[in-house]
């Protein structure tokens, strides 16, 4: 297939088997894939489909309005949101059924204000347990929890799941927060609540801390091919990376030696050369820091950006390689075929690869292989 001006390309293959083995990898009875933020940049809809088909049966997103959207495009899929607007009034969101995680008491008052007995809130209760952001703190636990349960006994609100999430600091600090969240099912069980799902581990500590899997793993960046613990690690897991991060020269030409390149003249050529224009910058996400740094294939070889990442575009110094108009360039892809990957990306732009894919857009055209389509 001829590489598009810009274009990032989705192997569905590729997501699809990462799936099926990260759950040989972990275990655990159910596996849950997070399409947040458009599946990290690679297509909400399309990544939602190809990881159940790989064996997720839950998709996670942040936002409500992220799964009305699965919804909208026909996926029926269970589907918990859990980071609201604080005018959410979630009626919308009962109706198109999705789960809904719930951080304090007025978001299950909320909940309930929508719910009927013919169409009670699924909730599942978000439990702080050491990364300071949102959740329900352990001085109002026994009192969110023996709500909630008058709520369920009333039939309003069926609390399926408990629960939380990692800081990854280290594994001493994951134990530690494992232990709070242990105690709060406990003051759960103690109210009568009985949830079905209990869950706090993300890839890293899905594929690192057993003690972490509980019933559910929530599976971001790993879906996507990419390691939460950088380049080796993700040949070592067995994943693929689905995005391939490509476009084409847009020129060409030969220069003497002592040329500046780019805004601000932060490269110059040291020989005769040739220097080659990608059309792809900042404006696609291509991150400016990554100036002088970034590699990119061209013709089978790997060379760093000379200069300024611009807005629309950078350029190469290829030396004496013979490109032409036209040509494909890669930014990144499957390292195993020779191409940089996402995490030399994330190195030359002091980063981590989960920003490097999420970040893109702009102008980028966006096209899929593999799945069922
Ligand atoms: C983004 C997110 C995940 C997925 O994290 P990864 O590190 O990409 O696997 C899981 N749970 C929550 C609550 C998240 O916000």
């Amino acid at each position: 297939m001829t590489a598009a001006f810009r274009e990032r390309v989705v192997d569905l293959d590729a997501v699809s088997a990462n799936v099926a083995r990260l759950r040989e990898l972990v275990g655990t009875p159910h596996a849950m894939a997070v399409v947040k933020a458009d599946a990290y940049g690679h297509g909400a809809v399309e990544c939602a489909r190809a990881a159940l088909s790989g064996g997720a049966d839950w998709l996670g997103v942040a936002e409500i309005a992220e799964g009305l959207a699965l919804r909208e495009a026909g996926i029926t899929a269970p589907v918990l949101a859990w980071l609201h607007d604080p005018e959410e009034e979630f009626a919308e969101a009962v109706r198109a059924d999705l789960d809904l995680g719930v951080s304090s008491r007025s978001q299950l008052e909320a909940a309930a204000a929508v719910a009927s007995p013919a169409r009670p809130a699924v909730v599942q209760l978000k439990i702080e347990t050491g990364l300071s952001r949102n959740g329900i703190p352990e001085s109002e636990w026994d009192a969110v929890v023996a709500r909630a349960r008058e709520l369920e006994v009333a039939g309003l609100i069926r609390v399926r799941g408990i629960f939380s999430h990692l800081s990854n600091a280290s594994p001493d600090d994951d134990r530690a927060a494992i232990a709070v969240f242990e105690r709060a099912l406990d003051r759960a069980s103690v109210a009568g609540l009985q949830p079905e799902l209990r869950h706090i581990a993300a890839s890293a500590a899905a594929l690192s801390l057993p003690e972490s899997r509980f019933d559910l793993v929530r599976l971001g960046i790993a879906v996507y091919g990419l390691s939460p613990f950088g380049r080796a690690s993700a040949v070592e897991l067995g994943l693929r990376p689905a995005m391939t991060l490509r476009g084409r020269v847009a020129a060409v030409r030969r220069v003497p030696a002592g040329k500046g390149v780019s805004y601000d003249y932060t490269y110059r050529t040291e020989k005769e050369t040739t220097l080659v224009l990608v059309p792809l910058g900042y404006a696609e996400g291509i991150p400016r820091h990554a100036s002088n740094r970034g590699p990119v294939s061209i013709g089978g070889r790997t060379f760093r950006i000379s200069g300024r990442v611009a807005m629309d575009q950078f350029v190469v110094d290829v030396g004496d390689l013979e490109v032409a108009v036209g040509d494909e360039v890669v930014l990144f892809g499957d390292p195993a075929t020779g191409v940089p990957g996402a995490d030399d990306w994330a190195e030359a732009a002091d980063t981590i690869n989960y920003e490097i894919v999420t970040r893109l857009g702009g102008r980028l055209r966006r096209s899929y292989t593999g799945g069922a389509r």
